[in-house]
């Protein structure tokens, strides 16, 4: 069992194989990066995969794979499909913005996936088109359709901004409520690459518009999921991530390793150790050493504040698109 430096299991791998995507979100990735991480340095999935094993040995039941978007990196089927092999039981889950879904589902199902959680931020072709800066929903829908129609578990994330998809969140709720799939609302955690352009909304912000007709029932965070959830007209089930609360990080069960071997313990912070050499050597000792030190300093909680959201101090350094969100 791994157990982090506040005494909180940690049993959640969260792996990024590439920082690249198709899309530009405003909140992620407004404008290409300056320079992306030179192909060279990019682990291979064999050489993910020996760090995977280690923190599987050691505790790991979850893993998420996520980007940038992890669609583009090619044979990622294979990836999926060798750690299935190595863990059947293993909770093995994607997060995507399912614009190539409709060419890969069937290949990421029959390789072992199970579940994805799928980006959809507008039902609105030219809102879609503003967030992402791409004209995306139509391709995003196929997507969402081919994975429910191939037998994948699927949760949608959306992150409500103002002005721009603020009244849509009702919308999502409705399409998710028809397919009976669970939405999660994200509040946006400010960044430093993120669009200054754009104004997140506070968790009670949320709420206060899912309430416009319907009640609501609050009903808890779910072990230690980052969601905490409410019961809609006491029937339909949603989340809210609330990174803001300071409840919020008490329960962190994870820990994300970035596509060239960075392995991060907490999304807000920029500090990390490298676990590249390590399995480049075939070295796992080093790499359990690696994996005990991270989970030793892995900070008690994020500094993302409820009181002054904007303020330069509050605001995270990380790149969303590099640790995956
Ligand atoms: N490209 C995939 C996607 O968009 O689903 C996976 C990577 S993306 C970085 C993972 C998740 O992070 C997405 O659900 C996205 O909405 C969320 N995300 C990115 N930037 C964010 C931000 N600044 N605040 C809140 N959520 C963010
Ligand atoms: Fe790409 Fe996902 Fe970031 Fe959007 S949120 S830019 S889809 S990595």
């Amino acid at each position: 069992m791994l157990i982090d430096g506040h005494g909180r299991t940690v049993n959640y791998l969260r792996v990024s194989v590439t920082e690249r995507c198709n899309f530009r979100c405003q909140y992620c990735m407004p404008e290409k990066p300056f320079s992306w991480v030179p192909r060279e340095n990019l682990l291979s999935f064999e050489e993910l995969f020996v760090f995977m094993k280690v923190a599987i040995d050691e505790g790991v039941t979850k893993i998420r794979i996520t980007g940038g978007e992890p669609l583009l990196r090619e044979g990622l089927d294979k990836f999926i499909k060798m750690i299935h092999d190595y863990k059947p039981d293993i909770d093995l889950a994607l997060t995507t913005n399912a614009y190539l879904l409709p060419q890969t589902a069937q290949a990421l199902k029959d390789a072992g996936l199970k579940r994805l959680n799928i980006s959809l931020d507008s039902l609105k072709p030219e809102i879609a088109h503003k967030i992402a800066q791409k004209d995306v929903l139509a391709q995003v829908l196929k997507g969402i359709d081919k994975a429910l129609e191939v037998g994948l578990g699927v949760k949608i994330n959306m992150v409500p901004l103002k002005g721009i998809n603020d009244d849509e969140i009702l919308d999502i709720i409705n399409y998710c409520r028809d397919r009976k799939i669970k939405v999660r609302f994200i509040e946006y955690m400010e960044n430093a690459h993120a669009s200054k352009a754009i104004e997140g909304m506070h968790g009670r912000e949320i709420l206060e518009k899912v309430k416009e007709g319907h009640t609501i029932r609050a009903l808890g965070r779910e072990g230690a999921s980052p969601s905490f959830n409410y019961l809609l007209d006491e029937e339909y089930e949603f989340g809210l991530i609330d990174p803001h609360k300071h409840d919020f990080c008490e329960n962190c069960n994870r820990i994300r390793l970035t596509a060239e071997g960075n392995l991060i313990p907490c999304l807000y912070f920029d500090e990390a150790m490298s676990i590249a050499k390590a399995v480049k050597e075939g070295d796992i000792e080093a790499a359990s050493e690696v994996l005990a030190t991270v989970l030793r300093d892995k900070p008690k909680e994020n500094r993302w504040s409820e009181e002054n959201p904007t303020e330069e101090k509050e605001v995270s350094t990380r790149a969303f698109y590099e640790t995956g969100g």
